[in-house]
């Protein structure tokens, strides 16, 4: 099998639109990704002739609503090398990072316990985890936006750590983590590990066994899905040993005003109807995501970033920040002379889409001494013609406010 980036383009409608002549550059996918048609022609299906809820019907829709559910599950398993009974639906990748935290967290830590977050966490992975009680310690981060292992090794050597939480891919800084590495060493320190895969999962083969991990999350509309749907993979153990978070609906084994028996995992985490369009969605997208060659992908996307790297670094005055040796899919920058909300107009005013902004990683900005970066981010649709025009907006900026 082989890749062509330019026919797989045609099949996202979203990228068509032409203004005034100009083709639609869109470099935000780390936010959210585009979808392929077969995905949008399956919701449509879904909300449409499809439609009957899961779980509580005995009519034939509802029963083929039903199976269809559970065989998103196994597809989601598949595309994480997991077991389907592992596989809960969630919100997204916030909820998901959420049920950790008050899910796991509430039940199982203890006054004294320590939680350790990277220093590139997003907000998703910290702020859960405030919400919850607890006040995670930062693994620092090198001036090239890598993580300081030996600062990851005394933290762990001083004892008390409970759980590790950390993002495969930076959001902000781009940055790869090593997290098989990181898994092995939290649980030689006793220690569980839980990865947030929202920016890897659309580029990266995932494996839980592979990795190490004991939790995952990630989110469906950054990986060619619909959005409100995200994935938490735990260990089956886990999951068992964890009280539910959100009562409600199908969650139940037995409940009276007496009190409530749950359900095993992992309908027991899924309360209430759940978003079953988008779920099914999603097995849509990562089966059309593993039907292609994903080398051949990775292998474009790798170029793309190199080439994306080499003409920024054309550019008069600008700062990339990220440049661990490990690094893909966001590249993160400032330019000397304009503020990213201005980069991220002028390149709107040319058709192309760019973050600017914290990317809900205040800390990375604070680490970094910036207030916001412009960020570029890349997927398989990406060209090197997204990437020139790319270059040429920026040099308008330059020309602009130089
Ligand atoms: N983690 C990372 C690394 C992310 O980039 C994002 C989205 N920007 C999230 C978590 C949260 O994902 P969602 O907003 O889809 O829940």
């Amino acid at each position: 099998m082989s890749f062509d980036p330019e026919a797989i383009r045609s099949e996202f409608p979203g990228l068509a639109e032409l203004r005034d002549g100009r083709p639609y550059t869109y470099l935000d996918s780390a936010a959210t990704a585009h979808k392929p048609r077969c995905v949008i022609e399956r919701v449509a299906e879904l909300l449409g002739p499809a439609y009957g809820t899961v779980h509580r019907g005995l009519y034939r829709r509802a029963a083929q609503m039903t199976e269809r559910y559970e065989q998103a599950r196994r597809t989601v398993a598949r595309f994480l090398d997991a077991d389907p009974g592992e596989i809960v639906f969630t919100a997204g990748c916030t909820d998901a990072l959420n049920l950790v935290a008050h899910g796991w967290g509430r039940a199982h830590l203890r006054p004294g316990d320590r939680i350790l977050v990277s220093g590139m966490e997003h907000h998703a992975g910290l702020v859960s985890w405030h919400t919850a009680g607890f006040k995670p310690e930062p693994i620092p981060l090198r001036d090239d936006g890598s993580l300081d292992l030996e600062a990851y090794d005394r933290l762990l050597a001083a004892g008390g750590v409970k759980l590790v939480g950390c993002v495969h891919i930076s959001n902000a800084l781009g940055t790869i983590n090593p997290v098989a590495e990181l898994a092995r060493r939290a649980h030689a320190a006793g220690a569980l590990f839980c990865l947030d895969a929202a920016q890897s999962a659309p580029h990266l083969p995932l494996s839980v066994r592979a990795l190490g991990c004991d939790f995952l999350a990630f989110a469906g509309h950054k990986v060619y899905g619909p959005t409100g749907i995200g994935v938490l993979w735990a260990r089956r153990e886990l999951l068992e040993a964890m009280p539910p978070w959100r009562g409600g609906g199908e969650m139940i084994e037995r409940v009276s005003f007496a009190g409530t028996t749950y359900a095993a995992p992992p309908a027991r985490f899924e309360a209430g109807t759940p978003p079953f369009v988008e779920a099914i969605g999603l097995a849509t997208a990562l089966e059309w995501l593993m039907a292609q060659d994903r080398a051949a992908i990775l292998a474009h996307e790798r170029a793309i970033y190199d080439y994306a790297e080499r003409r920024l670094a054309e550019v008069p005055g600008l700062r990339r920040i990220g440049t661990a040796p490990e690094r893909g899919g966001a590249l993160s920058f400032v330019l000397a002379c304009a503020h990213p909300a201005d980069i991220a107009a002028v390149l709107d005013a040319q058709h192309i889409a760019i973050r600017a902004g914290h990317h809900c990683a205040q800390p990375v900005m604070e680490r970094f001494r910036v207030s916001a970066t412009a960020r570029a981010s890349i997927a398989l649709y990406t060209t090197r013609a997204d990437i020139d025009r790319l270059h040429d907006g920026l040099q308008t900026c330059v020309r602009l406010f130089g």
